[in-house]
């Protein structure tokens, strides 16, 4: 079995030492680890690696905080979100776990409680109500649990959008969806933007997976997959 098969984790922490403790331990407990030092890079991994948690610290460089990273995070989708936080920072905790922060550990931290933790949030996320964990069209599949998508049985490096969007024109698989409903339905019914949107992300896919995304625009409503 391979060291790092409990999936990947993204640190994003801007003190070393804390950052090179929770990469030991993690990796101990047999997670892939990468790490980032500020909130661009942290974006940047949260969505290329599709991590399978994210611990984040809150006070960090680049062109948000930890609060507004954590807040695009869990915009774009489900990936679970552990805080670290300042000892005296009851402010921090509170709006942390507002903007849908899933726990939060505070300064200075033993490194096994957060390697307990990590694994509860995981176990609590793999319990949710998704059974069926693998959805196929033609040579795509989907891993619903590990978020991974393949194409001819090669993986897909895919945004938290782009799978969601993917994931549902697979459930509804030969049904004519408008870019309306797709942006309620994979966007959100707050989410405020132009249908365009849609388009680019359907782009994306069809870039991505090629012909197996068999994919049919029909003009003036929207896309149906066939
Ligand atoms: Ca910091």
């Amino acid at each position: 079995m391979a060291d790092d098969d409990n999936g990947t984790i993204v640190v994003v922490e801007d003190e070393p030492a804390i950052a090179d403790l929770l990469d030991v331990y993690l990796r101990r407990a047999g997670f892939r680890v990468v790490l980032a030092d500020n909130t661009d890079r942290g974006a940047e991994l949260c969505a290329s690696e599709q991590p399978r948690l994210v611990i984040l610290d809150i006070g960090l460089p680049g062109t948000t905080d930890g609060l507004g990273l954590c807040r695009q995070i869990r915009d774009a989708g489900t990936t679970p979100v552990m805080l670290l936080t300042a000892r005296d920072s009851e402010v921090d905790r509170i709006v942390g776990l507002e903007l849908g922060a899933d726990d939060y550990v505070t300064k200075p931290f033993s490194p096994r409680e957060v390697v307990a933790r990590v694994k509860a949030i995981l176990r609590r996320s793999d319990a949710g109500p998704t059974k069926t964990t693998t959805l196929t069209h033609n040579e795509l599949s989907v891993d619903l649990t590990r978020r991974e998508a393949r194409a001819g049985g090669a993986p897909v490096v895919l945004t938290a959008r782009e799978f969601d969007l993917l994931v549902y024109f697979l459930r509804h698989e030969g049904a004519v969806l408008g870019r309306q409903q797709l942006l309620d339905g994979v966007w959100g019914s707050g989410w405020y933007g132009d249908e365009r949107t849609v388009d680019v992300h359907v782009r994306q896919l069809r870039r991505k997976l090629g012909p197996a995304f068999d994919l049919t625009t029909i003009w003036g409503v929207g896309y149906r997959l066939s």
